[in-house]
């Protein structure tokens, strides 16, 4: 069975790689000899977390635990952690079948469900300052994520290909390096993910993400320059991980998927919840706004408030069952997100900060997300729209597993050399 590496890069929406395909000369070298889903449509809800647990899970958010980016812990909206994840993942069910897992700077991924972990660069930012003397569970599991080291195997393998094996030194107090921090861990990520497949003891399945596509979009826009430039060095990334496999000679045995967690639209307005709603426990997860109602005549109220701006309730179908009762779903109309850390805001409705977005209305087609696989396991061909729940079936029938426990079925049957051996 061959190996199976994972890249998951962050917000390129279908129509993103549809549109400017000339771009990524890499994906489409990939797609042209493998297997694309044209339209993969997001977790529900359509941020990162959910979208890279359901990658990793194969079941939808109301069975993983993880339908936000924040999840509500019966006192306050706190990000979600990859101790959250109530099922089996991919590198655990891998782990489990005696394959050797990496995990290189890829979210929502235990290490303990690895034998070669990197956490992801921006894991820090995820870990929030105690409220109180005793730490919050998030704090402990990000925490075990951003201290975790990578290990001698690692070091070695770095030292072998004459990479670092440490994250660029940036002068963080300098705006112009720190912008290039996340795209330098970025390409370091990729480079590793090279290096390892290309090493002589490499793992069977190796998980890893490029983030900056989705930042740079957030910041200055769905397809403007900059954001071009960013999913360029993704592609970039991509090709100098197929020179690594090149060089040590084992391209032929090296199944790739590569694809998003979401994707990402243009965004007009950004309604503020801590006006329009003061004291009311909210979480905003793009177009999607969490309530924690006290009760039902708080719940009335914010249903009424947010009517007048045309935001409506939505099932909580997302949410597990047994929270379902505290934790409301409203949407905003197309082209408006929820923004609510601008404190000092006196408006209802203002321009966004993050000028391009997703985690809209369930089902809006700037949500949808590119996916790419090829390899030795991978038939030639295409689907127009695949559902969130089959990548990680996809993935698994890609490495060899049995398909249990997966609620959807893989996009496509594996080719017949492989399914024989
Ligand atoms: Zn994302």
């Amino acid at each position: 069975m061959a190996n199976l590496m994972v890249l998951m890069i962050d917000g390129v929406a279908a129509d993103h790689y549809a549109q400017d395909k000339g771009r990524f000369p890499h994906f489409a070298a990939l797609e042209a000899r493998g297997f694309r889903i044209e339209r993969l449509k997001s977790e529900v809800l359509g941020t990162s977390l959910p979208g890279r647990t359901s990658i990793l899970t194969g079941v939808t958010a109301d069975v993983s635990g993880v339908y936000g980016n924040k999840i509500w812990d019966g006192e306050v909206f706190r990000y979600a952690n990859p101790d959250d994840i109530r099922v089996m993942t991919l590198p655990a069910r891998a782990k489990a079948a005696d394959m050797k897992v990496a995990s290189i700077g890829m979210g929502m991924v235990r290490p303990d469900d690895t034998h070669i972990f990197h956490g992801p660069w921006w894991s820090g930012n995820f870990i929030q300052r105690a409220r109180d003397a005793e730490a919050v569970p998030a704090d402990a599991s990000w925490l075990r994520v951003a201290m975790h080291v990578p290990g001698t195997e690692f070091e070695q393998v770095c030292a072998d290909a004459g990479l670092p094996s440490k994250l660029p030194n940036i002068d963080m107090s300098s705006e112009a390096q720190k912008a290039m921090f996340g795209i330098l861990a970025d390409m370091a990520m990729f480079d590793w993910v090279g290096a390892l497949a290309a090493s002589p003891n490499a793992p069977d399945l190796i998980l890893s993400e490029f983030l900056i596509p989705d930042i740079f979009q957030h910041n200055i826009g769905y397809r403007s320059d900059l954001a071009h430039w960013s999913v360029m060095q993704a592609d970039a990334a991509l090709g100098r991980i197929q020179r690594w496999l090149r060089s040590a000679g084992v391209e032929d045995e090296w199944n790739i998927a590569v694809l998003s967690d979401h994707g990402h639209s243009h965004i007009d307005k950004a309604l503020q919840p801590q006006v329009i709603l003061p004291g009311v426990r909210t979480q905003s997860e793009g177009g999607c706004l969490m309530v924690a109602p006290r009760d039902a005549d708080e719940l009335a109220m914010v249903t009424e408030k947010l009517a007048a701006f045309d935001v409506e309730p939505y099932p909580r179908t997302c949410v597990p069952a047994e929270m379902r009762d505290q934790v409301a779903i409203f949407v905003s109309p197309e082209r408006i997100s929820f923004e609510q850390d601008n404190l000092e805001a006196t408006e209802p409705i203002l321009p966004p900060k993050a000028v391009s977005s997703h985690g809209q209305r369930p089902g809006l087609p700037g949500d949808d997300r590119f996916a790419l696989f090829a390899g030795p396991a991978v038939p030639q061909g295409s689907v127009a729209v695949a559902a969130a729940t089959q990548v990680a079936p996809t993935l698994a029938m890609m490495l060899g597993l049995a398909l249990d426990g997966f609620p959807a079925q893989p996009v496509f049957a594996p080719e017949a050399q492989v399914a024989a051996k």
